[in-house]
C-alpha cells in the first residue's frame, strides 16, 4: 500500500485524507496541534465577542482508516522522501502533500510584537481575538487604526470585514464613526484632536491604492466604506510602529497615529527545513504550480492551501478545491485547479457578499444580500461537514451555479 503523508490538520490537509480510499492507501496526517479551528469566527470573537465553540479534535475530523499523529514536523528531505518530527521520529512516504498553513510574524516589524502581545488581532488565534474583543468592548472613543501589515494575509477580504463589524459595533455602543466629512481627517472634529468621549474615528490601512485591493470588489464596497465614515489610507506598507507615541510609520513615509491599534501581522510560510531549501521563497512560502500544486521538481510533492505560492487568495475554499485536485492526482485521476475564489464577505448590519473569481475571470462585482450574508452564517453550521467531505454534493452544484464567467456576464457593467 502506497503511503501518504499529509503534514496539517487544517482545511487543505484535512480534505485531502477524507477524500483518499484507505484501501488503496496508507494515509497519515500530522499536525502540532491536535485541535482543528473554524478561523473565519475569529472576527466575531474580536468584533462581537462571540463565545461559540470553534474547534474540534483532529482526530474526530477524520474518515475510519485514516491515522492522525500528533508531532511537530521539523524538517523534510524531499529526495530521500523522508519527514522529521520533533521527537526525531521518521516519516516515510510515497506522496507528500505540506498544508501547514500561514503563521503570524510579528517580530518582523519593530514595535509590532508590544501590539500584538498587548491588542491582539482577529487572524492569528482564539486567545488574540478574546484580546482583542476586550480592547474593543471597552473603548471609549478616539481613533482606531486597522488594517494588515504586509500584503501576504489570508483572506483578503476579512480585513475590511473587519473594519466594517468594528462600524457597526462603536454605533452600536452608541458612538459616533468619523469626522463630520469622512475625507477629511484633518476635520476640527476629529476625536483625537478634541479628546471627546464617544466620538470614534477608524482608519483602515492598507499597503494597496484602494479600499478593497481587487478593483470590481472595490465599487460595490467602496461607497459603503464611505458612507460609514471609515476612512481609508492607501499606499501604506508598515514599516515601524513608535508604541511609545501611538504612531504607526509607513515605508511610504506616512504615519497614523492611534488610541486603539487594531494590526493584522505579517504572515509567513511553515519553520520547517527543507531538503532542497530552494523550495522555499523568502517569505518561507512553499513553491507549487498554479494548476496541480506540485513543487517544482518532485511528482510525489505537493503544497495545499495558504503555505503555497499560488497566485490566488489565501483562503479555505481554495485550500479545499486544491485539495480535491491533489486527492485525484495521487488516485491516478486527471484534474486540475483553475484558481478558484469564493470568499465569504461580511459587510456588516445582516448582509454580505461573496470575492469569486478565477485565473481567467476577474472578481465579480457581486452585490451584498441578507441571503449571501445568511450564506455566510450556515457556513460555521456545516463547515465540519465540509472537511469529512459529505458537504460534497451542495459545494458542487453551489460552485458551479456561482462560476465567475456567468455571474460576470450578469454583474460587470461594461466601462
Ligand atoms: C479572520 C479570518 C477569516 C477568514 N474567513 C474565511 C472565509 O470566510 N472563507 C474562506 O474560505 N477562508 C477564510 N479564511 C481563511 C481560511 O481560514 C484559511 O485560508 C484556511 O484555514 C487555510 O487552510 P490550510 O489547510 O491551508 O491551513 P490551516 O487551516 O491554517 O491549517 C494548517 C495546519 O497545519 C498545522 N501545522 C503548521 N505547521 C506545522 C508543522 N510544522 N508540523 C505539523 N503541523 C503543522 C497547524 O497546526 C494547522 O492545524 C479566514 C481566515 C481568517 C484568519
Amino acid at each position: 500500500m502506497k503511503k501518504v503523508l499529509i503534514i496539517g490538520g487544517g482545511g487543505g490537509g484535512l480534505i485531502l485524507a477524507n477524500h483518499l480510499d484507505t484501501n488503496e492507501f496508507d494515509v497519515t496526517i500530522v499536525d502540532k496541534s491536535d485541535l482543528h479551528f473554524y478561523q473565519p469566527w475569529f472576527l466575531y470573537i474580536a468584533f462581537k465577542g462571540s463565545k461559540r465553540k470553534i474547534s474540534r479534535p483532529i482526530g474526530e475530523l477524520v474518515r475510519p482508516g485514516v491515522n492522525f499523529v500528533k508531532d511537530e514536523i521539523t524538517e523534510i528531505n524531499l529526495d530521500e522522501r523522508k519527514a522529521y518530527g520533533s521527537r526525531k521520529v521518521v516519516y516515510n512516504y510515497d506522496y507528500i502533500a505540506i498544508a501547514t498553513g500561514t503563521s503570524p510574524d510579528p517580530d518582523s516589524i519593530p514595535g509590532l510584537r508590544q501590539i500584538y502581545d498587548e491588542y491582539g488581532d482577529y487572524h492569528s488565534n482564539v486567545y488574540n481575538s478574546q484580546k482583542l474583543w476586550s480592547h474593543v468592548k471597552n473603548f471609549k472613543g478616539g481613533t482606531i487604526a486597522i488594517g494588515q501589515a504586509s500584503p501576504t494575509c489570508k483572506c483578503p477580504p476579512s480585513l475590511l470585514e473587519g473594519a466594517f463589524l468594528l462600524e457597526e459595533r462603536l454605533r452600536g455602543m452608541g458612538m459616533s464613526v468619523g469626522t463630520s466629512d469622512p475625507l477629511s481627517p484633518s476635520n476640527e472634529n476629529d476625536p483625537t484632536k478634541t479628546g471627546e468621549k464617544g466620538k470614534s474615528r477608524i482608519v483602515f490601512f492598507t499597503p494597496f491604492p484602494r479600499a478593497y485591493s481587487a478593483e470590481p470588489m472595490n465599487k460595490v464596497v467602496e461607497p459603503m466604506v464611505k458612507e460609514r465614515g471609515i476612512e481609508v489610507m492607501p499606499f501604506f506598507d508598515v514599516d515601524t510602529i513608535d508604541v511609545q507615541n501611538k504612531t504607526i510609520n509607513s515605508l511610504e513615509g506616512d504615519s497614523l497615529k492611534y488610541d486603539l491599534p487594531i494590526i493584522v501581522p505579517p504572515c509567513k510560510g511553515p519553520k520547517i527545513k527543507f531538503t532542497p531549501e530552494t523550495v522555499q521563497d523568502e517569505e518561507r512560502f512553499i513553491k507549487a504550480d498554479k494548476n496541480f500544486m506540485k513543487i517544482p521538481g518532485y511528482d510525489d510533492a505537493f503544497a495545499i492551501g495558504d503555505c503555497n505560492t499560488l497566485p490566488t487568495s489565501k483562503t479555505g475554499v481554495t485550500a479545499h478545491l486544491e485539495a480535491m485536485t491533489v486527492s485525484e492526482l495521487i488516485q491516478g485521476k486527471y484534474s486540475e485547479f483553475n484558481g478558484r475564489i469564493n470568499c465569504p464577505f461580511d459587510t456588516a448590519y445582516g448582509k454580505a457578499t461573496f470575492v469569486i473569481a478565477d485565473y481567467n475571470n476577474p472578481v465579480v462585482p457581486y452585490p451584498p444580500t441578507a441571503t449571501k450574508h445568511f450564506m455566510k452564517m450556515s457556513m460555521a453550521r456545516i463547515y465540519w461537514m465540509t472537511l469529512m467531505g459529505t458537504a460534497d454534493p451542495i459545494f458542487e452544484r453551489f460552485f458551479n451555479i456561482t462560476k465567475p464567467e456567468k455571474l460576470n456576464r450578469k454583474y460587470s457593467v461594461p466601462e
